[in-house]
């Protein structure tokens, strides 16, 4: 099931972790997408869902990336209905770029839940 993503543009840490280079509190995998546990979590419970293609940012999607996007989404959602936090709510969102808080340059949806999340998060 695990591809094995080498390539020598556009890797960053998550490639690693891809490609178990780097260890990781893996919670999910399939043919397209990884979640994990974030390593400096910002709610009680925090990890992050990545497409295995290295997409930079949310400006480099493709039309062909659609499907993929989508995806990242049912694996948040499937996620939240297994450690049973769904019902209550969550927060999932992509951060892009220097003002939109981007730190990894591989597209990354954060799943926070827990607790109440605050409104503006700022
Ligand atoms: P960003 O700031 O790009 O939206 O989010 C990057 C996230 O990746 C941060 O929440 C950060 O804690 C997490 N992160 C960075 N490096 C690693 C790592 O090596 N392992 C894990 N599990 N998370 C990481």
């Amino acid at each position: 099931m695990s591809g094995s993503i080498s390539q020598t543009t556009n890797e960053t840490i998550f490639t690693k972790i891809i490609n178990k280079e780097i260890p990781a509190d893996i919670l999910y995998e399939d043919e397209l997408a990884l979640a994990f546990s974030d390593i400096n979590p910002q709610a009680p419970i925090h990890f992050l869902v990545i497409p295995k293609k290295p997409i930079t940012t949310i400006n480099a999607i493709q039309e062909e990336d659609k499907a993929l996007l989508g995806h990242l989404y049912w694996v948040a959602a499937n996620l939240a209905e297994k450690h049973g936090f769904a019902k209550d709510g969550y927060r999932a969102v992509m951060n892009c770029n220097e003002n939109g808080g981007q730190t990894v340059y591989h597209i990354h949806l954060h799943v926070l839940a827990g607790k109440a999340m605050g409104w503006p998060p700022y």
